[in-house]
Order: C-alpha cells, then sequence, then structure tokens
C-alpha cells in the first residue's frame, strides 16, 4: 500500500475505502457496496437457514502488509474481538521483508462410509479393493459435473476398525479421497458417498451405518512459512535474537502443555476464522480440521512450529484447509463474493494459502507480545473503545472516553461511566 498522508487506521471509514479502491484493491462498485452494507434480501436470508427471525451484524476490517508468494494482499477479516487485525497487520509489517511462503501440494478431500456387520471382514476389505473401478464409475454418476471439472474421486483407501472398550465391534470403512475444485466440496462428496454406498452395502453384505464427509483433511494440508531476520524483532527492551530465543521456546511449551496448546491456537484461529467468515466459508468445518490436526500425535498439541536458522527466527504452521471460492454460501453472500474479489483470489487453493498466512502471522503477532511486554497492553488499549461503547458513548465521546481510559492507570466500566458523565457536562 502506498504512503498516505494519514495512516490508514486513522482514516475515517469511507477514506479507507477511498484509499482500497483507488489503490485498485476494490472496484468501484465493490466501493458502494461496502459503504452501504445492506442487509441480505429477505428470500435470501429466509433460504440460506430455517426459523430465520432477523440478520446479525459484525464488524469487517482489513489486515495490511502481507506478502503471501511474492504477492501484496489486502486480507478481509469478519471479527467482534479487538486487537486481532491490529496485531495481525503488524505481525506482517514486521515479516515484510522476506513475506510469507506457502505449499500446497494436493487438495483431496475425504468421505468416509462406514459398514458394519460385515460378515467376512478381511475378505469384504480385499474385496473394495480389488472393484475401484467400479467405485469410480458410480461416483461419476452419482457427480458428473465435478468429474467434468477435473475433480471427482482419485482414491479409495479400505480400514478395518475394531471397538475395544464395550461391543469389540468391527467397522468396515471405506476413505474416498475426492477432489473438490473451488468448492469446500461437504455437498459434493456426501453425493458421491450416498451414490457408492449401496454398491459397498451389496459387495460386503454388511450394513451401512453412515456415509459422510470427514473434516479431518489430512489430504489437503497447506503450510505457510516466514523467515524474520533478528535484527526485524529487535525492540526496546529485548535484542532480536532473545526475543527469538523466548518465542522458540514458547512454541515447544505449547507442544507439550494442552492447557497452553489450547490458547496457543485459538490466537491462530482468532486470524484463520476471520478470513473464513468474511469469505462466505464454514468455520466451524475449518475449526473442526484444525483441532484434529493438532491432535494427530495423540496429545492435543500447539499449531505452529518457531524455530532459529542463522539469524533469522523460523515459523511453520501447516493445517488441514477446507475452504472454497463457490458454493455453499459463498455465491449466495454479496459480501463474501466481494471479499473474494478484494483478496484478488479466485480459486479454493489460492484462499488456503492466503488464510494459512493469516493463521501464521497472528500466531508470532502474539507469541512476540506474550514472552515481551504481555498482551494486556495492547489489548486493553483497543477494548478501550468496547468499554466507551458499553457505557453508552456516542459518536465523537467514543474516542475521547477510551483516549481517557488509556491513559488512566485502570481501566474499567465504573471508570468508563465516570469519563462519560464528565465530557457530558
Ligand atoms: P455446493 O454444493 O453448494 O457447491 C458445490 C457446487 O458448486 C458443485 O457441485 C458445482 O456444481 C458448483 N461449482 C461451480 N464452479 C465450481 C468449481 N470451480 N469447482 C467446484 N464446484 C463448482 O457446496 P459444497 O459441496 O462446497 O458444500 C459446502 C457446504 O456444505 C457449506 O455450506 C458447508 O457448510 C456445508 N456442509 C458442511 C459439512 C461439514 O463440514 N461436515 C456437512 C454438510 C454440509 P455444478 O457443477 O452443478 O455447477
Amino acid at each position: 500500500m502506498t504512503k498516505q498522508t494519514k495512516k490508514f487506521y486513522q482514516q475515517t471509514r469511507l477514506e479507507r475505502l477511498t484509499t482500497l479502491t483507488s489503490e485498485g484493491h476494490l472496484s468501484e462498485n465493490n466501493q458502494a457496496l461496502f459503504i452501504d452494507s445492506p442487509l441480505l434480501k429477505e428470500d435470501v436470508a429466509n433460504s440460506l437457514i430455517e426459523n430465520q427471525i432477523s440478520q446479525f451484524h459484525l464488524p469487517q476490517g482489513v489486515a495490511l502488509n502481507f506478502t503471501i508468494d511474492g504477492e501484496n494482499k489486502i486480507i478481509p477479516m469478519v471479527v467482534e474481538e479487538p486487537s486481532v487485525i491490529a496485531a495481525c497487520s503488524n505481525a506482517a509489517k514486521i515479516a515484510s521483508r522476506n513475506g510469507f511462503t506457502t505449499i500446497l501440494e494436493k487438495r483431496e478431500l475425504i468421505g468416509q462410509v462406514i459398514l458394519k456387520q460385515v460378515p467376512c471382514i478381511e475378505e469384504a476389505k480385499q474385496l473394495i479393493e480389488t472393484h475401484v473401478d467400479t467405485l469410480l464409475v458410480l461416483a461419476k454418476e452419482a457427480h458428473p459435473s465435478i468429474h467434468q471439472r477435473g475433480g471427482g474421486l482419485k482414491e479409495v483407501r479400505v480400514s478395518i476398525l475394531e471397538d475395544h472398550t464395550l461391543t469389540s465391534e468391527q467397522f468396515l470403512t471405506v476413505y474416498l479421497m475426492i477432489e473438490t475444485k473451488d468448492a469446500m466440496g461437504a455437498n459434493i462428496i456426501n453425493t458421491i458417498l450416498e451414490g457408492v454406498t449401496p454398491f459397498l452395502v451389496d459387495l460386503t453384505k454388511g450394513t451401512a451405518l453412515m456415509s459422510i464427509l470427514s473434516n479431518f483433511n489430512t489430504d489437503a494440508l497447506v503450510k505457510a512459512t516466514c523467515q524474520i531476520p533478528f535484527d526485524d524483532l529487535t525492540t526496546s527492551t529485548y535484542s532480536g535474537k532473545e526475543l527469538a530465543q523466548k518465542i522458540v521456546e514458547a512454541s515447544i511449551y505449547a507442544k507439550l502443555d494442552p492447557y497452553r496448546a489450547a490458547t496457543h491456537n485459538k490466537g491462530i484461529m482468532n486470524g484463520i476464522d476471520s478470513v473464513v467468515i468474511a469469505t462466505g466459508n464454514d468455520p466451524r468445518a475449518v475449526e473442526a480440521g484444525a483441532h484434529a490436526y493438532a491432535s494427530r500425535n495423540g496429545r492435543y498439541e500447539g499449531m505452529t512450529t518457531w524455530s532459529i536458522d542463522k539469524k533469522c527466527l523460523i515459523g511453520e504452521l501447516t493445517l488441514p484447509m477446507a475452504v472454497g471460492t463457490v458454493g455453499g454460501a459463498i455465491s449466495v453472500l454479496p459480501m463474501a463474493k466481494a471479499n473474494l474479489e478484494l483478496l484478488n483470489v479466485s480459486t479454493s487453493e489460492e484462499l488456503a494459502r492466503v488464510i494459512i498466512c493469516v493463521g501464521l502471522a497472528q500466531n508470532f503477532a502474539a507469541l512476540r507480545a506474550l514472552v515481551s511486554e504481555g498482551i494486556q497492553k495492547g489489548h486493553m488499549s483497543l477494548h478501550a473503545n468496547s468499554l466507551a461503547i458499553q457505557v453508552g458513548a456516542e459518536n465523537e465521546e467514543i474516542e475521547e472516553v477510551a483516549r481517557l481510559l488509556r491513559e488512566s492507570p485502570i481501566m474499567n466500566s465504573a471508570l468508563a461511566t465516570n469519563l462519560l458523565e464528565q465530557i457530558r457536562k
């Protein structure tokens, strides 16, 4: 972003939108959409969910300073928590010398057909393995268009799982690896699964327990890395090397202690969920996959790994990322479509690459603050605005009450109420 006379965060909302448009990030149409933030059309809102009674608003901001695989990105984030966007933008700025790099090797999602009461389970397993061609034909018939797009069923794996606790029941599970191209893919997968299940039941003489996608998408991993020179980490209290070492220790600790891992990962998901929501994707699916992946070693662990190489701090985050740029609510929500344009992404892979970098940046911001000045300083400073609104401040009063709160050694609602009364006098 080019240098403005006023910093982006100091601009009014309309000035920010004008800046984004004049710099070519926003089209005139999307600028108008963001200015008005219109409600969804009633028929759209009413058909998206059941028992609809209203529409619920959340603020949207943008994170700045990101360079991802050599491309500058403006990142839309929908989030109600103060300081998430500021922290993310600041982290991206510190990491901007080398930016973020991503790796995405393949993007196949997983569906499961779970069979029970299979009479000769070992033979049935082998039988399925010799009928993969039939499964491919049936999958194509169940969802021709995804196969025409170059996606669809790519691979079949079969496992026998046994319950050792209550029933000693054995299950025969057929895992179908399905490429869903630019869709998140839940409906595509479920359609294919239901298309192949009767054949599998017939072949194995078992009973179908269920056929459903898995959110543990280990064949749709995306990895972000960043490399931050010590020089860019130096603060008034710490040398860059000292700070880097503390960040490494913090990430090691988050792998050891699930109590810390949960909060470490919550910070990562602050960034990830905000972009997932802004682009109309399903945050519950992404969360489920991320936390399952964090438990893949038999213990719930911190999702990031930080290490030191020569004179740099190196960060890594790998997660499954089942997001789409079409389908689901994405194509129905005008703001989601506008945000994909703002991000300048058109494929699900490009979107996954952006989201994983935001997660890594968010973790860097949190760890950097936690091992140095603590997070409350930055957090409470931004929380001051929410506190001012909570006690009834309006328009210019909000910034005035927040400013006075920030100058005060303590910050609470009683003080905010007092300050508001004084201003109004
Ligand atoms: P959709 O069925 O809405 O969208 C997929 C369809 O988009 C495709 O079948 C295809 O239809 C069309 N399409 C157009 N362009 C493309 C392209 N480039 N690549 C791929 N498809 C394209 O949604 P999904 O299958 O993505 O399912 C996502 C929804 O499912 C989300 O709303 C999610 O919340 C929900 N869900 C999630 C579950 C979970 O996570 N456990 C469970 C159940 C539902 P065509 O070829 O006909 O144009």
